[in-house]
């Protein structure tokens, strides 16, 4: 395997929610004052423990809700990532809500190189938003997305969802129509999934409502034509982002950086309550308690819960099926280069299956799954998978 050194991509994890959301199964709790300020304090200290190993090209600050973070801990963050040589990189996400993004805040954090913002929009209907438990409406969704525009972010992700229940067709079409006249230069939009333990999964399961599959279907089929009609293209299986040039050869020009070097099985530390990282062969995952965490770090130490290595092969072959996400797939070359195994060789069987299904197309050079393909994407990977 091969591994850069120092590492080059950060995630850290901020767990603050002022509500939590219908379907949300992240770690994430209500903020207080004061366990708000020792988290970003042991925040702080993971940092110091992990800099002198980074090199960011990538930076995401996701949740929870980044953007809940006051103007004060959002400096006290900020400062000290400066005074660790960590600022600079290439593409820098913080993830917003947009109940909570003002002008200073997004001022404060274009000034120290942020310059990508994503915005949970999920959806621009009302009634839906009330549905999932948003705290926003959907007027402070186009108030936030000017703010940011002013404050200078000019590469810009919105977060939508489909297959909610109660959305038919019209809504979603229509959420698709003004969140695309917006002109985001990216978009990731997912449909609604039931994760145990949220309040929807339990009203799914009480029969309150139920699925329909080929409703969800035809969501995802509209939205590929739609954001195709509307200059996007799409490069995952839930991802799609302007290009700067009329045809794409691997990925667009404003695709998630940070997203990208997960799906080609990059390394990443994994910062904050929960996070997960992998860096040289080894995953490790944080404590998913914010006490807990704060407790570690401030005896000195990293708040890890666990961790593992992979045996080669094993990784290699989570690493082939991440890469499937992509609309292009792995170049040969490029997958040999990273994990030490030939997929023409290790995998031809798995593909040969995938092309005559008509999943996968082999072109020499590369293996990817067709149009078709990238619908069942998560079961074609699967095939891929040795343990
Ligand atoms: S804002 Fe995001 S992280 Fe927070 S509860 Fe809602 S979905 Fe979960």
């Amino acid at each position: 395997m091969f591994y850069e050194s120092p590492v080059e991509s950060l995630y850290i994890h901020v767990p603050f929610c002022a509500h939590k959301c219908e379907y949300c199964a992240f770690f994430s709790q209500l903020p207080n004052g004061e366990t708000v300020n020792r988290y970003v304090n042991a925040l702080v200290r993971e940092l110091e423990l992990v800099a002198h190993d980074l090199k960011p090209r990538t930076i995401f600050f996701g949740g929870g809700t980044p953007s809940l973070l006051t103007l004060k801990q959002w400096e006290t963050l900020l400062t000290a990532m400066e005074r660790l040589n960590l600022l600079g990189a290439q593409e820098w996400t913080v993830e917003c809500n947009p109940a909570t993004v003002s002008a200073d805040k997004a001022k404060l954090l274009r000034s120290f190189g942020v310059n990508r913002i994503s915005m949970g929009v999920q959806s621009l209907d009302e009634n839906l938003l009330d549905r999932l438990g948003r705290i926003h409406s959907r007027e402070m969704v186009f108030k936030s997305y000017e703010t940011l525009r002013t404050a200078g972010f000019e590469n810009i992700n919105l977060d939508l969802m489909f297959a909610i229940p109660g959305q038919t067709m019209e809504i979603w079409r229509e959420t698709m129509r003004e969140a695309m006249a917006l002109g985001s230069e990216h978009l990731s939009c997912y449909e609604v999934i039931y994760e145990e333990d949220t309040p929807l999964f339990y009203q799914l399961k009480a029969g309150k409502f139920s699925v329909d599959e080929g409703l969800a279907c035809d969501m995802y089929e509209e939205l590929r034509a739609f954001s195709a009609s509307q200059g996007f293209h799409q490069y995952e299986i839930a991802n799609f982002a302007r290009h700067n040039a009329p045809t794409v050869s691997e990925i667009p020009t404003y695709a998630c950086r940070h997203n990208v070097n997960y799906w080609r099985g990059g390394q990443f530390y994994g910062l904050g309550p929960s996070a997960s990282e992998y860096v040289r062969g080894i995953r490790a995952k944080n404590w998913s308690n914010t006490i807990m965490y704060c407790e570690q770090l401030e005896k000195g130490s990293r708040a890890t819960e666990s961790k593992e290595e992979l045996a080669p092969l094993a990784r290699a072959s989570e690493i082939a099926a991440f890469g499937l996400r992509m609309n292009a797939g792995w170049p040969f070359e490029e997958f040999k280069t990273r994990t030490g195994y030939d997929l023409r060789l290790d995998w031809s069987a798995e593909m040969e299956n995938l092309v005559k299904l008509d999943y996968g197309r082999n072109n020499g050079e590369r293996f990817h799954l067709t149009s078709t393909g990238i619908r069942y994407a998560d079961w074609a990977a699967e095939q891929f998978l040795k343990v």
